[in-house]
């Protein structure tokens, strides 16, 4: 599933291609994604020129001049750019074709992402209620030891949760809380404060390194397709459950926390 890094590095490599640039067409081959393709898609974006590329959280926000496209890459989702008219193959369901010749490919297997158009993107129902993004200073380790008093839920699933800061997925929470010591299966509320600002800390240090990395699947986004990305050599202890620990030689273990696969080292995390 792409996370944040991926999705970061996504934005990146198709912005300079579609900033300043006008859209000639949409052609949606198949509407059916999580929330169907707008019908008017095409009307609205023809014509329009793109004026930026932004993020929030793991939602792309393709800023044209009469509005916004929000897209999500879902479970299995990935946008590339392509010459136009490139014969599609399944899965590859829709094409904003931009006046550069280039045409920007949403594929999706699984079609569990989204493109939706909204006037007021960070109003949307989807955005509105999302917590401060991990890179910037609205997000620190007080915010964590504030909003755990007297949560019960174990750590792991907390720094999930949106509501609290957004990006930090599964791969993330993990390799964070190995690196900060704290044991996934601890209450979030009976973590110290001082425990806290040190998982702000390893949370931001990880992200920033893997987006520097391009995330776990690098992609080339001009043609191309996934390769494994450079950070996913880097990962302690995330999908490594059985092995040794790279810090002490002890054998991590793997439990199940809110629905998802958790990997620590019994020795290294309390
Ligand atoms: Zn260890």
């Amino acid at each position: 599933m792409p996370e944040l890094p991926e999705v970061e590095t996504t934005r990146r490599g198709i912005a300079p291609y579609l900033e300043g640039q006008r859209v000639s067409r949409v052609v949606v081959r198949d509407r059916r994604l999580r929330w169907p393709v707008p019908e008017d898609l095409d009307v609205r974006l023809s014509g329009q020129r793109i004026l930026s590329v932004g993020r929030r959280a793991k939602y792309l926000l393709l800023e044209a001049e009469a509005g916004t496209l929000i897209s999500h890459l879902g479970m299995s989702g990935s946008l590339r750019l392509v010459e136009c008219g490139l014969a599609a193959a399944k899965h590859e369901h829709v094409d904003i074709e931009l006046e550069s010749g280039l045409a920007l490919r949403y594929t999706d297997p699984r079609r569990f992402g989204a493109l939706l158009w909204s006037q007021a993107p960070l109003e949307h129902e989807l955005l509105r209620h999302l917590g401060p993004e991990p890179l910037t200073d609205a997000f620190e380790g007080e915010r964590l030891f504030q909003l755990s008093r007297g949560r019960s839920m174990a750590v792991k699933p907390f720094i999930m949760d949106n509501a609290v800061v957004v990006g930090v997925g599964n791969i993330y929470a993990t390799e964070a809380l190995f690196a900060a010591g704290i044991d996934p299966r601890r209450e979030a509320g009976s973590i110290s404060r001082a425990r806290y600002l040190k998982l702000a800390e390893e949370i931001k240090r990880i992200l920033a390194i893997a987006i520097e990395r391009g995330g776990t699947t690098l992609r080339d986004f001009v043609g191309g397709d996934g390769q494994p990305g450079y950070f996913q050599q880097e990962l302690f202890v995330y999908g490594r459950g059985g092995e040794f620990c790279k810090a002490c030689g002890g054998t991590l273990r793997e439990v199940r926390l809110g629905q998802r696969a958790s990997v620590y080292c019994p020795r290294c995390q309390r």
